[in-house]
């Protein structure tokens, strides 16, 4: 397993500072977000440490979104929330501030209960040519 010494998250996978565990095997960690968003609001992180999704290789993106639905499910069985917010922040600009890859699972309660992410469509601003021209940008690249 790749760990970075300087990084918060590779420590609490190692043991080096506590966290409230929810669930761990060979390839992942998942523990409470010491925030608490919402009640229940979880982190699964692989044991390898990578950056961010963009870093991440497809062994460690398909072992670490495998276990993703059972953790979900357990939160679902524990707490019965209204939904769930599961999401990935990537760079600081898009609010990341942990740089070692996490999934953040957060139930939803209700919509005062603490989560608020807004966004606004813009769903009448392109033509169809355009948005074939967007994807046709983004696929060159795979
Ligand atoms: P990000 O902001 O990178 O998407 O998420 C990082 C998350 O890690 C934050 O929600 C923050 O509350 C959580 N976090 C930061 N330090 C610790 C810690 O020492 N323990 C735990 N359990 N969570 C942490
Ligand atoms: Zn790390």
């Amino acid at each position: 397993m790749t760990h970075d010494t300087n990084c918060i998250f590779c420590k609490i996978i190692n043991g080096e500072i506590p966290s409230a565990k929810v669930y761990e095997d060979e390839a992942v960690y998942a523990f409470l977000d010491i925030s608490q968003v919402t009640k229940g609001h979880t982190l699964i992180v692989p044991k390898t440490h990578v950056k961010n999704i963009y870093e991440t290789k497809e062994e460690v993106a398909s072992t670490l979104f495998a276990r993703v639905p059972k953790v979900a499910r357990a939160i679902e069985k524990a707490f019965n929330p209204a939904g769930m917010n599961v999401l990935s922040n990537t760079g600081e600009f898009a609010g990341q501030s942990v740089f070692h890859l996490h999934i953040h699972l957060i139930p939803r309660y209700d919509e005062s209960d603490g989560y608020n992410a807004k966004w606004v469509t813009h769903n009448d601003d392109y033509t169809n040519e355009e948005r074939q021209a967007i994807a046709e940008a983004i696929s060159v690249n795979i």
